[in-house]
């Protein structure tokens, strides 16, 4: 179930699976922060054009509805690969940032960050070993099959039972606006050959992907068991999240965090 939460001038939305395991995280919408237009108002990345000091400002704010410091935070370079990196100490924030894609630790003391603007956001927490993640899937990671990669790790790194861990969907671009041109689609046939009815969005004369079910099905075939999927479309409420498409490549990015902190 999806809960939206309202604190200090914030609104993000969390899972409460996550939240009945005593996981911190959120999906944060564009409300509440301190950026100008077109980066209005809560966006986190300072690639699009907004400054370094009001995206500082902005992280502070999403952290503090934790009760977290900034200085636990850990975030990478997002380049669309499948690079999954294991973390044990807060990023040195004068270091440079690592290209990555998946993020992992079994550190309460780390916060893991991404920013998202219609690309898939993905939580993952094992609830037994206490490992958190969070991963970004724009249809490249998705075809690339990160989440498989992020699982492996998990299982690799840590000892992880794939059936132990919990999964998170959150608002991406949905179903009914990812529409894709015949080279991008080809390499969907390539990477889901057997499940392309599933993962294919109905319409007649576009070629439209579920990139929320491909996800699901990447996790599952990994092993995952209870994997939620928040079905909220940036494009379609770009009133409430950053969304590349849906504001024609000029706007800024969500954050999206995890952290097992108490
Ligand atoms: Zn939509």
């Amino acid at each position: 179930m999806t809960l939206i939460i309202e604190r200090n001038s914030l609104k993000y939305y969390q899972f409460e699976s996550f939240n009945q395991l005593g996981i911190k995280h959120g999906f944060f919408t564009r409300h509440g922060g301190v950026s100008p237009a077109p980066f209005n108002s809560l966006n986190m990345a300072t690639t699009v054009g907004d400054t370094n000091e009001n995206v500082i400002e902005n992280l502070t704010w999403m952290f503090d509805c934790f009760g977290l410091d900034l200085s636990s935070r850990y975030d990478g370079w997002q380049v669309h690969s499948a690079t999954t990196i294991c973390v044990d100490r807060p990023r040195d924030v004068r270091s440079r940032t690592i290209r990555c894609d998946a993020l992992l630790t079994d550190k309460a003391d780390v916060t893991l960050v991404m920013r998202f603007g219609d690309c898939v956001p993905v939580l993952l927490y094992d609830r037994k070993l206490r490992i958190a993640g969070v991963y970004h899937a724009g249809w490249m990671g998705t075809v690339k099959k990160i989440g498989a990669a992020a699982v492996g790790n998990m299982t690799k790194v840590y000892g992880s039972d794939p059936a132990n861990i919990i999964a998170g969907i959150g608002p991406s671009i949905g179903p009914d606006h990812f529409e894709v041109k015949q080279d991008v689609a080809d390499q969907f046939i390539k990477a889901f050959p057997k499940v392309l009815d599933q993962i294919r969005a109905d319409h007649p004369d576009k070629i439209m992907f579920n990139l929320w079910e491909a996800n699901r099905l990447t996790l599952a075939d990994a092993g995952v068991r209870e994997i939620e999927v928040m079905e909220v479309c940036t494009v379609c409420n770009k009133q409430d999240w950053f969304s590349h498409r849906g504001d024609q490549g000029k706007t800024g990015r969500f954050g999206v965090l995890i952290s097992m902190a108490e």
